[in-house]
């Protein structure tokens, strides 16, 4: 807790003071002082990017990140015996000019997805129901009606055009915007499209049952423009690529904490101060603005001195967890990759928690697993013992019911992540009560702007042209 005396000590009051000074969060050499323009917290997609481009705007920055690298989502595992990198998190981007300048500006080269001879080229895939172990046959909607599906889809969005620019909902909300997505593609003629919608939105939750601006966040318009010009990903199929030389440019530009925290602050109308936890001790940062990043919850935001307010939006968030892994002795031909599938669902959905999938990989002998829960109020949704066992389980069952066409053997985890706390949303009925315009008006407040998945879609390109179009605009002003 701190004292009455610090809550009543002002940015103006800290800057005045001596540079190596005592103060109310005790004494600082001068060293242990960083005077930046911008603070940003979390080093993933959205913190990145929004260093970047500051710096490159000629602003100081300095981002603190909890891990020893930055990337977050963006997690690529090194095969140690051949080299191979193996993305296991973000992969795919829109073929946009933001993200293509981003890219060059790191020297980071791009292609279309599946242009090359790289991951699951030779792949064939399958549906399998991972509770028995049997295939499941499934006719998907033919090219068809899954485009036809998208025009009604894109019909229905250009209503709300400044949907696509972020959650900026229209005052009321209407009523179709917070249907439960199953029902909303029934009522709309979007079925077809909803196969796809799913395998490229994991980690959302039940797609039937999450109100329908929530899978929007993902689909919205620029999503589906990238599915008739191709996504966009990294010829190297190392996203990890991107982040090495950002993480290298901003420490030489003395601009990363890594492996650090924030333990206290305060947030004033004219400039924000932390107190970090690194590893060569406590700094003490002072900034004109500060740019939070990171999933908004409670805990996470404790040190934050969070207003009644902010306190009470954020608790009304929900999540869903999503978790990757590779493991080897699957006992599943290379080329094989599998979705999870039941014959007696609508579309044949899995229910959660469970793998959505297991893919095929770049490395003989590795398999990628892909697990994801229900929308739940708890910041991590399962525990990753239970998560692994499942995973564990689903191999082996897979093994049991098909003994001819599998080997027997033991799977064994080479890498395993939680993504959990993974999408941040609302409750339909308070999204109805404008819950997002409410977050939304947070921005600025303190000196302090909000940025990342929760605040837009869990996909980087919308996070980056967010930021730089929504956020950056406002944070910049006067510094
Ligand atoms: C397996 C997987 C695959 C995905 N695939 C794609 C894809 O192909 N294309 C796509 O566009 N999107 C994909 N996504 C979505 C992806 O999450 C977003 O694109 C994007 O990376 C989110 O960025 P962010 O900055 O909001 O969050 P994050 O990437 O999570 O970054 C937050 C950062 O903040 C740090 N942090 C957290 N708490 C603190 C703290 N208290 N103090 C300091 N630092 C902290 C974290 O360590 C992390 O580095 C995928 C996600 C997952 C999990």
């Amino acid at each position: 807790m701190r004292s009455q005396a610090f809550l009543l000590s002002s940015w103006a009051a800290l800057t005045l003071a001596a540079p190596s000074t005592t103060n109310n969060y005790g004494h600082f050499d001068p060293s242990d002082i960083i005077e930046r323009d911008v603070a940003i917290i979390g080093g993933g997609a959205a913190g990145t990017h929004a260093s970047i481009s500051l710096k490159d705007k000629g602003k100081s920055v300095i981002v603190i990140e909890k891990k020893d690298r930055i990337g977050g989502h963006a997690e690529t595992y090194i095969d140690s015996a051949t080299g191979t990198p193996i993305d296991m998190g973000v992969i795919i981007f829109h073929n946009l000019t933001i993200v293509r300048d981003y890219f060059a500006r790191f020297d980071v080269p791009l292609i279309t997805l599946g242009s090359d001879a790289g991951s699951g080229s030779d792949s064939v895939s399958a549906n399998y129901d991972l509770r028995t172990g049997k295939e499941v046959n499934i006719t998907s909607p033919s090219q068809a009606d899954t485009a036809a599906a998208f025009a009604n889809y894109t019909q229905f969005l250009s209503k709300y055009p400044r949907l696509n620019d972020g959650m900026f909902l229209p005052s009321p909300v209407p009523d179709d915007l917070v249907l439960p997505f199953g029902k909303f593609a029934k009522k709309y003629g979007i079925e077809a499209a909803l196969p796809t919608m799913y395998n490229y939105n994991p980690g959302l939750g039940d797609i039937l049952t999450v109100p329908m601006i929530e899978n929007q966040r993902v689909w919205g318009q620029s999503l589906v423009q990238q599915l008739s010009g191709g996504f966009l990903t990294t010829a190297h199929h190392n996203t990890s690529e991107l982040y090495s030389k950002a993480q290298a440019e901003l420490l030489a530009a003395s601009s990363l904490l890594l492996s650090s925290q924030v333990l206290d602050s305060e947030r004033c109308d004219d400039g924000i101060t932390l107190v970090v936890s690194t590893p060569k001790g406590r700094k003490l940062v002072r900034a004109r603005k500060l740019l939070i990043t990171i999933p908004p919850r409670l805990n996470f935001l404790a040190p934050f001195d969070l207003s009644k307010n902010e306190r009470s939006i954020f608790a009304k968030l929900i999540d869903a967890g999503y978790y990757t892994s590779i493991l080897r002795n699957t006992g599943l031909p290379d080329n094989l990759s599998i979705a999870n599938a039941r014959p007696d669902t609508p579309y044949n959905l899995p229910s959660l928690p469970s793998v959505y999938s297991i893919g095929s990989t770049d490395v003989p002998g590795l398999k990628l697993a892909y697990y994801g829960t229900p929308r739940s109020p708890a910041t991590f949704p399962l525990p990753d013992k239970k998560v692994k066992a499942d995973i564990l389980a689903a191999f082996k069952t897979l093994q049991r019911a098909n003994p001819g066409a599998f080997n027997q053997t033991e799977p064994e985890f080479v890498a395993y992540s939680s993504h959990a706390p993974f999408y941040l949303q609302a409750r339909p009925e308070d999204t109805k009560k404008g819950f997002y315009g409410e977050m939304y008006k947070l921005q600025g407040g303190r000196s302090t702007y909000w940025t990342g998945a929760s605040w837009r879609a869990q996909d980087s390109s919308d996070i980056w042209r967010f930021t730089e179009e929504e956020v950056l605009p406002g944070l910049v002003e006067g510094l």
